[in-house]
């Protein structure tokens, strides 16, 4: 058997015609939305373009970077910024979420750009950003696995149900005249 060995990373090559490319940076308008909510946006990004028939092609830098005009036409954190405020607190998504409550796959979606957050959950990520309001919730969350460690809801009995019981045998209906 032959040893394996990592394959180099090949130079880009056009998708076109297999020549090379070189990255030229170009502002580049696009519409995002549609009907009345349409709007140009604009966002400078790398464009691949072949130096044999021109075909230009987008990486994954310009995809961040289209991405994140959207985020700032939403006025919202950009998957880089909601990624950098967990890290910030050295945590784990898992971890993250557990303090969070949020969803540990909505915060994937998030933080790689498949999903954008909405604005009140943009905000939330925002106080999260604080160490103090992390904190907050972290005693939150001991103090409800201390009162509930099996999450299921408790309930007072209000009513002893059997001191009802004498009364009830005595209620008779009586029927409508
Ligand atoms: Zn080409």
């Amino acid at each position: 058997m032959k040893p394996r060995t990592d394959r180099e990373q090949a130079p880009p090559t056009c998708f076109a015609c297999d020549a090379a490319v070189r990255t030229e940076w170009r502002d580049h308008t696009f519409t995002y939305g549609s009907n009345e909510s349409a709007v140009e946006l604009c966002a400078r990004i790398p464009v691949e373009v072949c130096i044999e028939c021109g075909t230009g092609s987008l990486g994954h830098e310009a995809e961040v970077l289209l991405h994140e005009a959207v985020c700032a036409h939403h006025g919202v954190l950009t998957p880089a910024e909601v990624r950098a405020i967990r890290e910030r607190h050295s945590l784990s998504r898992a971890a993250f979420a557990e303090v969070s409550g949020l969803g540990e796959a909505t915060l994937h979606r998030w933080e790689n750009g498949l999903l954008i957050q909405n604005r009140a959950n943009d905000r939330y990520l925002r106080l999260l950003e604080s160490g103090e309001n992390l904190c907050r919730l972290r005693q939150a969350v001991a103090r409800s696995e201390v009162a509930a460690p099996s999450w299921r809801p408790s309930f007072r009995v209000l009513v002893d149900v059997t001191a009802l019981q004498p009364e009830q045998a005595g209620y008779r209906l009586r029927p409508a005249a």
